[in-house]
């Protein structure tokens, strides 16, 4: 593949994972403001999303670095994530629930992605990318392995509230 084609497929990634990092916000943040029942569920978002605005950070130097102009950058919501993000908005007493496997699946999409661009990074000689796209894919990592860890633990307090009547309290 010719260097310049290579250049294309990085940038274009970085944008998507740009867009991708946007729209994460946008599920992560109403999840957050409704949240009264599971505080270990707001607390690990509410770090989740200062993480993710820490990695919008680091994609926009990794494109500035490249003399690609972000303040350009059309974010076009990702068809994947935005059925998440309707999912998650749900007002059915389970929503907890969805919002838990809707964000699990989301953290394997993110590691995906980033898996990817270091991938194309490697191939195209952007080294200087690297650290900044690995901390990008070890917060995605931490995150998908909590959410992993916690199925169990939401699943059993939302069936104890319902037992105690809370059917829409999430
Ligand atoms: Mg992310
Ligand atoms: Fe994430």
């Amino acid at each position: 593949m010719a260097a310049n084609e290579t250049r294309e497929v990085f940038v274009t990634g970085l944008r998507n994972a740009h867009a991708m990092e946007n729209q994460a916000l946008s599920i992560m943040k109403p999840q957050l403001s409704r949240i009264e029942n599971y505080p270990e569920v707001a607390a690990k978002l509410e770090q989740h999303i200062r993480e993710t605005e820490g990695q919008i950070g680091r994609l926009e130097d990794i494109l500035a670095g490249l003399n690609e102009d972000h303040s350009s950058l059309k974010d076009m919501a990702l068809s994947f994530t935005g059925a998440m993000a309707a999912m998650g908005h749900t007002m059915a007493g389970d929503e907890i629930q969805k919002n838990s496997f809707a964000n699990f699946a989301l953290e394997n999409f993110e590691m995906a992605a980033y898996k990817s661009l270091l991938t194309v990074a490697e191939a195209g000689g952007y080294g200087a990318a690297t650290s900044a796209l690995q901390a990008n894919l070890a917060e995605e990592q931490a995150m998908a392995a909590w959410l992993d860890e916690n199925i169990a633990a939401v699943t059993t307090k939302f069936l104890s509230l319902r037992e105690a009547g809370e059917r829409a309290k999430v």
